[in-house]
């Protein structure tokens, strides 16, 4: 009993003795080392670190803002994010936070971001702010620019600044005046052989009704007026409208010299006449567009070879064809 007695004490001794030990290694590690952060940036030493939390805080905001005072930076982006490795170094260490996060920045880009404006997919001007972008659309939507389909805003993101422009300046550059789609088509596939010549009598485009040559001008001939232009073609050569109206007479025979004839009334006035015809296409009352067959070219009544007498009338009135064709 009394020999287990003494183990015990003994054993008490030695914990007791162990536990001040342990705890003076303890205080003496504590008095001449502290944890620290060894940093490395791409595998390359770049520091020791005091405050890991607070420097880890810093570079998220500078990945938020980037390093400039620009309202254009989107963020800004770094290859590789500092690596940390906790280690024990005695208290007398440098640590050089402030060195780390400027080596850490300096690796990493601004990224900023502005908008571009399209014409046809293909950016044309560049603004700061979208408000502005859209601004600018609004207007050339307000001044009615005939590009307005054509044109688009794009967000961009990009490591370098462009020159921005205003507005206004925006607007000046790419409105566009609308066009105005001529009332007078300018050639007709059907009358491709013929001139393209288009002439405007009271609003009533007129164009060449056949090819040939003239033969004889309007005016004064053999004592009496000759009241329209004769254009000299071979029997069955196309004749075709002048231009758009009604067919007002489609008539075979003498008919006072003008042989088998045509008469097409255009509205406001104007109507044009087709003499001495072979074949007549056009009947009468029918709505025939600029360019169609309506006769073809022969030489019935008053005439001494084929031709077409043509004539156009305003109010009834022959005027010189002369003045507006061939
Ligand atoms: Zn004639």
């Amino acid at each position: 009993m009394k020999k287990l007695l003494i183990a015990l004490k003994t054993s008490v001794k030695t914990l007791v003795l162990l536990t001040i030990a342990t705890f003076l290694i303890l205080a003496a590690v504590v008095l001449i080392y502290k944890p620290i952060y060894k940093v490395t940036l791409n595998g390359e030493f770049i520091g020791y670190c005091q405050d890991k939390s607070k420097l880890q805080a810093r570079i998220n905001d500078y990945l938020k803002t980037g390093n400039e005072d620009s309202a254009n930076i989107a963020f800004a982006q770094i290859d590789n994010l500092p690596k940390y490795e906790i280690c024990l170094l005695k208290k007398d260490i440098v640590t050089t936070d402030e060195e780390i996060y400027n080596t850490v920045i300096s690796t990493g880009t601004n990224i900023y971001r502005y908008y571009a404006i399209l014409v046809d997919n293909e950016e044309k001007l560049y603004v700061s702010t979208l408000e502005e972008a859209e601004d600018a659309i609004q207007q050339l939507k307000d001044k009615n620019s005939n590009n307005i389909n054509k044109i688009s805003i794009l967000e961009k993101y990009e490591t370098e600044l462009k020159e921005f422009v205003t507005t206004e300046k925006v607007v000046a550059d790419l409105y566009e005046k609308k066009v105005v789609i001529p009332k007078t088509p300018v050639s007709y596939s059907r009358s491709a052989n013929l001139s393209t010549t288009v002439a405007s009598l009271n609003g009533i485009s007129l164009t060449r009704p056949v090819s040939g040559t003239v033969s004889s001008r309007y005016g004064l001939r053999d004592g009496t007026t000759h009241k329209g232009l004769d254009i000299a073609a071979p029997k069955g050569t196309p004749i075709y409208a002048s231009a758009s109206g009604k067919v007002t007479t489609s008539s075979y025979g003498w008919n006072g010299g003008y042989g088998n004839y045509v008469v097409v009334d255009h509205g406001s006035g104007i109507s044009t006449a087709y003499g001495h015809c072979s074949t007549l296409v056009a009947k009468y009352g029918q709505t025939v567009n600029q360019g169609d067959l309506i006769a073809y070219v022969g030489s019935t009544g008053d005439s001494s070879g084929n031709h077409l007498h043509f004539e156009i009338r305003v109010n009834g009135v022959a005027q010189n064809p002369q003045n507006y064709l061939y």
